[in-house]
Order: structure tokens, then sequence, then C-alpha cells
């Protein structure tokens, strides 16, 4: 199946309560195992990489080859979006041109005059294309920033005025952090979440930092209008330890357990768990 945008799976699962997984990706590995999960559950998927990530894996144009040979090749049929997470203009650019099929505008640094400007120009861009687009309202606080806060609210009047701009779907902070959250964090701001919702009716809303907010949390954010939600701390943890307890276990030092296609499985099959796991909380399983 080709890629799709996120527009129609994020406005089905708004309609329907539950949420779509975007999981970020780091390597082929990452990539199989994503697809993989989200097959095996059934579910429409975000595959999204950050900026830094798409460096990682020598550019956006080879992440957009890989995902796409990856699913012909697995046979993945569930709906596969690919998206750009926190893009700069420049990269939002890039990704258009090569083959992504949803982007997000991270404006957030942008004094708001631009930030606004470039919005419209990306949001043409993108209805011409097919392609869905998120915004960001306010920033998203978290440890990329050098300091872990408490998680910062997005204005709702703020929302309103990006939503009204045609954007997708809209990333607001209702206290959410990237990475992983410090002790005594005081929870998801679902008052402020439902100040939001007030204003941007059914427009798809993504809570970042997905990774480490308790379930039940995350369920009650997606009754009230949580349509996307973002998941890369927790499959980065759960592959490492994966990884560690092979290696700890001397595993590698066995026969040829050496080999990189053996000394990564275990932590490539955490992935998949953990993606599955996701997507029965998000509610999204059989719903492709
Ligand atoms: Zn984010």
């Amino acid at each position: 199946m080709a890629l799709v945008s996120a527009k129609e799976m994020a406005q089905v699962a708004v309609a329907g309560h539950y949420a779509i997984g975007a999981f970020n990706l780091n390597n082929l590995e990452w990539t199989k195992a994503v697809l993989k999960g989200a097959q095996e559950s059934n579910a429409p998927v975000i595959v999204q990489v950050s900026c830094g990530a798409g460096k990682y894996m020598c550019g956006f144009k080879t992440v957009t080859d890989m995902v796409k040979d990856v699913i012909e090749s697995q046979k993945i049929t569930v709906p596969v979006a690919l998206h750009l997470d926190h893009g700069t203009y420049d990269a939002a650019k890039e990704c258009i041109e090569a083959g992504f099929s949803s982007i997000m505008f991270d404006g957030s640094s942008l004094p708001i005059e631009e930030n606004i400007e470039k919005t419209k120009e990306l949001v043409a861009i993108c209805n011409e294309k097919g392609m869905s687009i998120e915004a960001e309202v306010g920033a998203i606080g978290g440890e990329e920033d050098g300091v872990v806060g408490m998680g910062e609210c997005a204005d709702p009047d703020e929302c309103k005025s990006v939503a009204d701009l045609g954007v997708t779907m809209l990333a607001a902070g209702i206290g959410n952090i990237h990475g992983v959250y410090p002790e005594g964090w005081p929870g998801l701001r679902f008052d402020v979440l439902e100040a939001i919702k007030a204003k941007v009716g059914d427009m798809p809303l993504v809570l970042h930092g997905g990774s480490g907010i308790p379930d039940e949390m995350v369920q009650k954010a997606i009754t009230m209008g949580v349509a996307k939600v973002n998941v890369n701390t927790e499959c980065q943890l759960v592959f490492a330890k994966a990884v560690r307890e092979y290696i700890e276990a001397g595993k590698d030092q066995q026969g040829k357990g050496f080999d990189p296609r053996k000394l990564l499985a275990d932590g490539t099959q955490a992935i998949v768990d953990m993606v599955k796991y996701k997507i029965n909380v998000f509610g999204s399983a059989n719903k492709a």
C-alpha cells in the first residue's frame, strides 16, 4: 500500500474516540518493528522522523525509500503515513520533495507573525499535494531544551487561530513533556485540554511526549479529542534494555551471537511488543 496522508485516519479517530500511534523511527530495525507491530494489530499507523533522525539515516529521501520498500517487501497492508516530527521550514520543504505524506511544521521558536505566514504557505502546498500538516501552538517542553520543566500549557485562543489556518492536526501543550517525566510531575492538564477542545471543535489534537504518561491519563485525553499520540522514548528504552540483557547474559560471545542480526533481534522484538501494547492503549487496533 502506498503512503497515505494522516488526515483521514486522524479525523476518523476523533469521531471514533481513539488515537493513532505515531512512532519515531531511528533505523531499519525500527522501521521493520513499528510496521510489523501495526500490521499485527491491524492498526493504521504514523511513522515519523525528527530532523536529527532524518540526518542520521542519511536524509529524508533515504527514509522515504526505506519505508516504502519495507511496506512492499513485508506486505504491510494497514494505512501508513510518513510524517516529519518537529520540522523546521527547510526540513518541511525537503520532506515534501522527498515524498513524505505528512509533515509537522514547528514554528514555535519563530515570532508569531512569521510562524503564521510560513504555516499558511505550507498548508497551501500540503493541500495541493494531498498531504497532512501538523502545527504546534506554544512550545512543548522537555529535556531537549536543556532543562526539564514540569510541562507547559498552550493558550486556547492561540490554538483556535492556528487551527483556522487550515492545518490537519494541532499539537498543544497540556502539561506534557518530551523524554522521561521528572519526579513529582503533576500530570496532564485536562482543564486546559477541555478549553482547547471547546475552541477548536473536531480538529484532531496531538499529544507529544506520550512516553511515560500513565495509560489511564492518555486514554482520558483521547476521549477528550486527542487523536495522535507520539511515542519515541519508550521504544528506545525497551530496545536498549533488551540489547543490554543480551550482552550481559554473554550471548554475544556464544557461537555467532555477535552477528548484528542476532545482537539486535531481542531489541527489535521489544519494539514490536511496545508498539502493539501502545496501539491497544490508544484503541486503534483493528481500525485499519
Ligand atoms: Zn514533540
